[in-house]
């Protein structure tokens, strides 16, 4: 399966480097780093054995590449030589041999469609496919399967009108239960980019728009009738003929998964300790964008290092755990929040770190799968989180005290290595003594002497001990986050114990 990185985390020698959401991840040999292979790509050297030339390539030329000394891939009608590369994919050269001679957009896709290939094995480009490429590509055709024959009436439409100085655009969702978070708008250089979330499909609006309007953009939600009105404030007073050309993908209706991720550039504007290594940043997101990232989701930052688009995944969390659980967390919805760990020899955390108040990054929109419908009815929850898996369960745990009213115990089982390395300690044990239905509790894997808390790694024992129902029926979530070993053995032994799939959320990519 094609797995280009970024994710060549964790680096070599790391102790996560085992699995991955039930796909092999294989120790790289020294020197095959994402870091060499960048150095690589800048080498000079040609990579694709045709001395800079691009060619038009057959579906039968194609084919013919399909060992591993000579293996091209089709990725969204563009063949890559990835013979080079095979000794750096952090997934193995068997899991890219998978789609040897093939194209292997369907493959890339399941596994990370996040990854930024284009940029990655540029130097590794053939050329075109000669004809029309077997899987097509992302965003461009409404793709409504899966909707059943109801689809017409689901699909979103959009209207516009104008005043003397603004430009409302209408879109009619059909969607009972709009809210903030299913509504993402950027406008930015006249391209006003409206997307609409309904279930695992996307509505997008996305026109370059007639004249130039202010940066400030407005959204309005009527969740009951799921209207959703961007309105804009006109730069000059003029009438408008039309509100604009339509880009691309304007005016489709297709899989969330098969709408290509759309980047905005956030300021800098804090970053506070947390711990000796995790850093708190605060972003600012752009006036003209209305973004709320849902609970248990993610985004990607994206870098330029060393001339490559390197992309990871971080969760955002709220600025600090609210104590009051009688009203929601206002969020002021201007800001993203992001607790990272920097590593000593992180590629991506490195350049992070090393970012100044004031400078950009970008930020996609969200993506993950966690529902809070998997919450709403819930009487126990517990959170096994071990690091930074700490980061979905901030959100999460804000979300099931504030809203769900039939909770009556919240646990978090939350793994370190050392007492140093325990996030936000002192706002969890403030939490656990004004709220009675929260309790947590620290498990050390490297403690000094003087710890008299429990200690020790994820186990079945460790489970069965802390993760208990208040009652005989209750309903319960297990969620659970942190490396990928954690992860998969804390799945393992909760179902060795008798909970059921529907009983435990994995984060993972
Ligand atoms: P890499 O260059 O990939 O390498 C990691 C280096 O750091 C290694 O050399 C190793 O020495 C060291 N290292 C890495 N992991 C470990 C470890 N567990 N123990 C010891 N040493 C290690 N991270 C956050 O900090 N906050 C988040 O909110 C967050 N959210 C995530 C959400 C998702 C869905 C996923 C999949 C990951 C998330 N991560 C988060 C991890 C993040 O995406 C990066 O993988 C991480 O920041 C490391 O990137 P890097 O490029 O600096 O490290
Ligand atoms: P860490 O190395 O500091 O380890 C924290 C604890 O995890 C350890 O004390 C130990 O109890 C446990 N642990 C570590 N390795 C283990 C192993 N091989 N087997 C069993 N238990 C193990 O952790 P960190 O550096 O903070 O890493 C956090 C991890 O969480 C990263 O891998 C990151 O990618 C992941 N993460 C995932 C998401 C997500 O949504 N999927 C979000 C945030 C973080």
């Amino acid at each position: 399966m094609l797995n280009v990185p970024p994710q060549a985390f964790p680096a070599p020698g790391s102790q996560q480097r085992v699995s991955a959401g039930g796909r092999a991840k294989v120790p790289l040999k020294p020197g095959r780093s994402l870091m060499d292979w960048i150095r690589l790509t800048k080498s000079g050297k040609d990579l694709t054995g045709l001395k800079g030339r691009l060619i038009e390539v057959t579906e039968d030329e194609l084919a013919k590449h399909n060992k591993k000394e000579d293996c091209w891939i089709c990725i969204r009608g563009f063949v890559y030589n990835v013979t080079p590369y095979m000794e750096y994919h952090p997934g193995g050269e068997d899991e890219l041999m998978k789609a040897a001679g093939t194209d292997g957009t369907d493959l890339f896709d399941q596994v990370h469609r996040w990854v930024n290939y284009e940029s990655m094995l540029k130097e590794c480009l053939v050329g075109r496919m000669a004809v029309k490429p077997i899987a097509a590509p992302k965003g461009m055709v409404p793709e409504k399967k899966g909707l059943g024959a109801s689809v017409k009436d689901l699909t979103p439409s959009y209207d516009w009108f104008q005043t003397e100085n603004s430009i409302t655009v209408v879109i009619y969702t059909k969607q009972k239960d709009m809210n903030a978070e299913l509504v993402i708008v950027d406008c930015q250089d006249k391209r006003l980019r409206g997307e609409i979330i309904v279930g695992d499909h996307s509505y997008l609006v996305e026109v370059d728009l007639d004249h130039a309007v202010q940066e400030d953009v407005a959204v309005n939600i009527a969740e009951k009738v799921g209207k959703v009105e961007i309105i804009l404030k006109k730069k000059d007073n003029v009438h408008w003929k039309m509100l604009g050309q339509p880009l691309e993908s304007h005016n489709t209706f297709i899989k969330r998964t098969d709408r290509g991720l759309f980047y905005r550039k956030c300021k800098l504007v804090s970053k506070t300790e947390v711990t000796h290594d995790t850093k708190l940043f605060r972003l600012m997101l752009p006036k003209s964008t209305h973004l709320h990232v849902p609970t248990g989701q993610h985004v990607y930052l994206k870098k330029n290092i060393a001339g490559t688009e390197v992309v990871k995944p971080y969760t955002p969390v709220l600025p600090f755990l609210p104590l009051d659980f009688k009203e929601p967390f206002s969020h002021d919805g201007a800001h993203i929040y992001l607790m990272i760990k920097i590593y000593s020899c992180g590629l991506f955390t490195q350049a992070l770190d090393h970012l100044q108040i004031g400078d950009y990054i970008s930020v996609s929109n969200p993506e993950g799968n966690f529902k809070k419908s998997q919450v709403q009815t819930l009487e126990d929850l517990f959170l096994l989180a071990a690091g930074t898996g700490f980061t979905p369960m901030v959100k999460l745990l804000n979300f099931a005290l504030t809203e769900v009213s039939c909770l009556r115990t919240v646990k978090l089982i939350f793994f370190n290595k050392t007492e140093d390395d325990i996030l936000w300690r002192n706002q969890l044990e403030q939490l656990a003594l004004k709220d009675e239905r929260f309790e947590v509790q620290f498990i050390l894997s490297q403690p000094t002497k003087d710890w008299v808390g429990k200690q020790g790694k994820i186990s079945s024992s460790l489970l069965s001990e802390f993760v208990k129902i208040s009652r005989k029926d209750s309903k319960v979530l297990i969620c659970i986050c942190g490396p990928t070993p954690f992860t998969e053995q804390g799945v393992q032994y909760l179902k060795d114990l008798g909970y059921s799939q529907e009983e435990i959320h994995a984060f993972t990519a």
